[in-house]
């Protein structure tokens, strides 16, 4: 899980990015001053830190001086909104700039930006010799890519988020085809055929009698 260090001194606002990114399915943590939020750098790890300017103790500007040896990545969230301090910050090696007030919306998709940048999101899955690269939907098998269609390539996703679990085929009916199951299994059958075949995956996605099917990956 991707763990991110708030420090900010604004009770609300630290609330307010904690509970967004946690709903968001990041790990945060928050400090609301800059000493104590050097120590924490120091006994943990975090892959992104949001670090606002004006904070008690040292401030942003300070700090980021202390976190860019380190190589993590810090997005600074801030209410002043000169040119000058976002030349500053951005100077020190921040990696991105909010100011305050800022949307979820925008705050979520600057994180997810500068985490990708830095590769710390990982969107690859694999299973055995298959590949898929969630961002560029390509998948590869030992290497060549695989032309799937949407639904066939929904339907691997399916699978490698379930790896050894059994799907009933009328779970995968509605996960896939977004529709209501009407008791028609030929859809799924064919589709799980198709797959098996192109993916050389006959084994590997294993009927369960009177269920559906499991992929079947040993790692
Ligand atoms: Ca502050």
């Amino acid at each position: 899980m991707i763990k991110i260090l708030i420090v900010e001194d604004e009770r609300p606002i630290a609330d307010l990015l904690d509970m967004s990114l946690t709903a968001a399915g990041y790990s945060c943590d928050c400090i609301d001053n800059g000493l104590d939020a050097a120590d924490a750098v120091e006994e943990k790890h975090y892959d992104l830190i949001l670090l606002d300017v004006m904070l008690p103790g040292s401030d942003g500007f300070e700090l980021m001086e202390y976190f860019a040896p380190l190589q993590i990545p810090v997005i600074f969230i801030t209410a002043r909104s000169s040119v000058k301090d976002r030349i500053r910050g951005l100077k020190l090696g921040a990696d991105d700039y909010i100011v305050k007030p800022f949307e979820i919306a925008e705050l979520l998709a600057r994180v997810e930006t500068v985490l990708r940048r830095c590769h710390k999101t990982d969107s690859r899955i694999t299973a055995g010799d298959v590949t898929v690269d969630t961002q560029s939907r390509v998948v590869t098998r030992a290497g060549e890519p695989v032309q799937l269609t949407a639904k066939e390539y929904n339907l691997l996703l399916l699978f490698l988020q379930n790896k050894n679990i059994a799907l009933f085929r009328e779970t995968i009916y509605e996960r896939v085809w977004e529709n209501e199951y009407m008791g028609d299994s030929r859809t799924v059958d064919l589709h799980v055929q198709r797959l098996r075949k192109k993916l050389g995956w006959q084994e590997k996605i294993a009927a369960v009698y009177k269920v559906g099917y499991r992929l079947e990956v040993r790692e």
